[in-house]
Order: structure tokens, then sequence, then C-alpha cells
């Protein structure tokens, strides 16, 4: 889970068609910078209320700029070092620290940022917080509710009964309560925010406290396979559901990493041995691919022989492993590629702009995050 964002300008690529050479037999990204202004631009005028960047799903640099660009004035951070990557391209951004355990360094690391706005979800994290006077904080809850691709309610979030209990606690010290939630990650449907929603009116009612914020999270799904998911359709019913559940709706946050930033970046591998139906990829799931252990493969895949054209055999599942002498460095389930498919092709993914780069590790000597820009001639993006 290592993987050093400050690689990702290491070095050029010639990009999708260009001649092959030792720089091409290595993974690499290709940015897509309107993509990213596109999905910025569609939070910025659909989400009824702020919308933060949560930078875990792509720390890089050029990621960053592009949103701070395109409008994109607050950052969703988990330590230090995500702190000084925002501050590094965007001085003045908003930083929110919504990762509710810290060390008491990560606490003055976060003061010296500026820090004013924090999550919780249990009395101690408060107490080490110490003078929260005037600081924003938001009580982070958690429900039991499906419909996210993994559960982040394992690990983090109080129960209802707690979070009135913090409430409570961060008015009598003096600090701005807001409630917030993390319904998950690639969340299909959009009724986890609705009874999310319902159930933060609740919380705030019971402890008799008028809510500052209420930050929705992430969790707002990216085209992966079959038709791009309906984004306005999920600020729609955040919208409706803010207006049933208060009579006066807080000011709603939501703090996206994945639908922001998935379409900014294709992934392009090369095959490097073919064996039967079995196929063996210069980048697997302790690289770029390391999200596919958990979520089912994506389908925007296209297979590029060396002289650039696409390979348009009938679709057939290979068995697919990865780079490293590990054996679990395979993916779970065949993946469908076309039955043509040879030794030396590239296989272009698109919509990797999100938890790729950022869950590279280096095991085995394997595994980069370099990003083409696509910016000089000879670049043919293909649609994926
Ligand atoms: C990871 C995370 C996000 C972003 O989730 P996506 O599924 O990428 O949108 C937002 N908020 C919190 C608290 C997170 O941990």
């Amino acid at each position: 889970m290592a993987g050093d964002s400050r690689h990702l300008f290491e070095g050029t690529n010639p990009g999708i068609g260009a001649a092959s050479g030792a720089d091409d037999d290595a993974p690499y990204f290709v940015h897509d910078a309107q993509a990213l202004d596109r999905a910025a631009r569609a939070f910025l005028s659909g989400f009824p209320g702020q919308v933060t960047y949560a930078v875990k799903a792509n720390p890089a640099p050029v990621i960053l700029a592009g949103l701070s660009r395109a409008g994109i004035t607050a950052f969703d951070v988990a330590s230090p070092a995500e702190m000084a990557l925002v501050r590094d391209v965007a001085p003045d951004a908003a930083l929110h620290y919504h990762n509710p355990v810290r060390s008491p360094a990560e606490i003055a690391a976060a003061r010296r940022h500026g820090i004013a706005s924090w999550s919780i979800d249990r009395p101690a994290e408060l107490d080490k917080l110490g003078d929260i006077a005037g600081d924003e904080i938001a009580v982070r809850f958690k429900l039991t509710v499906r419909g996210a691709a993994y559960d982040f309610g394992a690990k983090f979030g109080a129960e209802p009964d707690m979070a009135v209990a913090l409430l409570r606690l961060v008015a009598e010290r003096g600090g701005r309560p807001s409630l917030t939630f993390h319904p998950g990650t690639q969340c299909e449907g959009a009724e986890p925010w609705a009874r999310y929603i319902a159930a933060a009116a609740d919380i705030a009612d019971r402890a008799g406290c008028r809510l500052a914020r209420l930050n929705v999270g992430g969790g707002f799904p990216a085209h992966r396979s079959g038709a791009a998911p309906d984004l306005q359709g999920h600020f729609d019913t955040i919208t409706q559901a803010a207006t049933d559940a208060f009579d006066t709706p807080p000011p709603l946050v939501c703090e996206p990493g994945r639908a922001l930033v998935a379409d900014a970046a294709q992934l392009v591998l090369r095959v490097k041995a073919v064996d039967g139906r079995t196929l063996f990829l210069n980048d697997g799931v302790y690289g770029a691919l390391g999200e596919w252990r958990d979520l089912p493969a994506a389908d925007r895949v296209a297979v590029v022989a060396p002289d650039g054209q696409p390979r348009s055999g009938a679709p057939v599942p290979w068995r697919v492993f990865g780079p490293t002498c590990d054996s679990v460095d395979m993916l779970p389930a065949p993946l469908s590629l076309p039955e043509d498919l040879q030794d030396g092709d590239r296989v272009v993914i698109g919509g990797m702009g999100a938890y790729a780069g950022s869950l590279v590790t280096r095991f085995n000597g394997y595994g980069t995050t370099r990003v083409a820009l696509p910016s000089g001639t000879g670049h043919r993006r293909r649609a994926v």
C-alpha cells in the first residue's frame, strides 16, 4: 500500500501505439486531463453542497493540480504526507482531516498545516485533540447498510447512541458539531445515502444539536462495467433526503475519491507470455490491479496488437497472472479477453485513475506508477 506518488513524474512514455522499447516494457498510466476536468465539473455543478476530494484515491500532483484548476478548493486528507502533497499544489485549500484515529504527532502536524476540521468516532480521540474551540468536529457514525463494493463500517464509525453522546461533548467543549458517514465505496445505488441522512437528522435531534454541516462521505460509483453510473441521480436523492429529514437542512459536504478521478487515467499493460488460455501480464494484484482482488474486474478493457490494431477475436475467459514469483499474484476470476490475444500485445484498461497508482507496491521489483501525459503527437487514445 506504499505507492510513492512522487514517482509519478519520473520518466515519460511514448504512449499507446508507439514503438516498443525498454520504456514500454513496464506498465504505465496515460493521464486524461479533460476527463478529470469533466468529473470535477459534474460534481461542482451537480452536488448540492461543498465538494472535497478524498486524496487517497490518487495523490498524484497532476491530479491534485487538475482538480484545483477545475475549482475544487477543499481536500479530505488522512495523513500528514497527504497534507503536504495538497499544500504543495494548492497552498490555500481547506483540509479536512477525516481519519478518525490519529497519533499526537499527527495531530501536531495537522495543526501546523492549519487543519480546523476533524472527524472522530470515539471519546478518547476527541480528548486527544485537546482544545477544539472553534474547530469543526464531524462525528463519524455508522449503520448496517448494504450496497457498497466492500464494507467500511467494520473499522470506523460510532453507533448512533455513541454519536449522540459525542455531539453533545463536542458542543460542550466549544467545537462546531457536524456529522459524517462514509457508506463504502463504489455504491451502485443511492439508497445508503437516504438511510444515512435520515439517521443523521435523528441523531442531531436526540443530541439537541444544530449541525454545523453534514458530510455525506464518498463512495460514489465510477464507470467500471456496463453503462456509466447516474451520478446526478445520486445527487438528487441526497438533496431530497436532506429536505425530507431536516426542517432546515444543514450545509452539505461530500468527499468523493473514486468518482472524481477514475476516468483521469488509462492503464497500459503488456502481455509477457501466453500459455493455452492462461496469460502473464507485466502487472497484477501487487501493482496497479491491487483493487481487483476485492472488486470484480472492470470490463473497459481493450487488447492492442504491436502494430496498433485492436484485437477483435471473440471474448473468452483467460486466467491472468501478474509478473511476480508469488502464486497469489493472480486475478481471482478469469478475465474476458479476445481469443486471438498474443504475447507482446498491450492490454489497455479504462477508468484506472482511482486506487490503481495509489496501491502499487514494488514487490519483487515490479510495479510502477509512471504517468504519460499525451500532449505530444503520436498518441492515440482508445475509448475503453
Ligand atoms: C476512502 C474515503 C473516501 C473516498 O471514498 P471513494 O469510494 O473513493 O469515493 C471518502 N471518505 C472517507 C472517510 C474515506 O475513507
